[in-house]
């Protein structure tokens, strides 16, 4: 696919979303939050929910996470736009609450088909619903800051998954925050052991790498 055709992929997907009715949640959001970021990116962050903010604005991580998450990106020289950012639930709990297992199987093919599109290499999860889908069986407190290799199921044909708490917890709790921050300076080796995965396996189907950039 080229860019333009991941671009009008992505789009697709979105223009579903923001009309998606398939389960509860429609009633009570504002708007539907499809996600955003870089079509031609090799690193997707997978939050578990609209909240607040985003919920308004229609788009991910807006509000005090998701200004901590773009201090994590900024700690690798990363910017948001270079990545891709959504969530297992498009649309926001009410009161924030844990999105249920319907709402969850619901809302999943939309996320299997952004990986698609995406094809991307290395899927970073942000919290327990996050990690659930991509290491199912894992908990996030052993599992922080380790990587694995994502079932293609999940719509990443070849992907490594990397874990981090939710950016959320680490606002409420400094070891956390500590801990992220250590973790996140661990996402560049994850994403050079995921780009030779790929390209040992399957030398023709890789995208030409970037450089250092996402
Ligand atoms: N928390 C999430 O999990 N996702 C968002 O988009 C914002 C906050
Ligand atoms: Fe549709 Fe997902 Fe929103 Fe539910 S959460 S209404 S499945 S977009």
């Amino acid at each position: 696919m080229t860019d333009a055709e991941r671009r009008a992929a992505l789009e697709a997907v979105a223009t579903e979303v923001r009309t998606c009715t398939k389960c509860r949640l429609h009633e009570t959001r504002t708007l539907a939050v499809p996600g955003e970021g870089s079509p031609d990116t090799e690193v997707v962050f997978v939050g578990e929910g609209p909240g607040f903010n985003e919920d308004r604005q229609g788009r991910p991580f807006v509000g005090r996470a998701g200004d901590l998450l773009t201090k994590f990106l900024g700690t690798l020289e990363w910017q948001r736009d270079q990545v891709f950012i959504t969530n297992v639930v498009k649309c926001r709990p009410p009161d924030n609450r844990d999105p249920e297992p319907d709402e969850v199987r619901a809302c999943a093919p939309y996320l299997r088909r952004q990986l698609e599109i995406l094809d991307p290499a290395l899927i970073v999860t942000l919290g327990r619903h996050s990690l659930g889908r991509f290491m199912p069986g894992e908990r996030i407190s052993q599992a922080h800051g380790t990587a694995r290799p994502v079932d293609p199921e999940t719509g990443a044909r070849q992907a490594v998954a990397f874990a981090l708490y939710h950016p959320a917890a680490a606002l409420r709790s400094p070891d956390v925050a500590t801990q992220s921050y250590e973790d996140v300076a661990s996402i560049p080796a994850a994403l050079l052991q995921a780009r030779s995965r790929r390209t040992a396996s399957t030398p023709a189907a890789g995208r030409p790498a970037t450089t250092s950039t996402p």
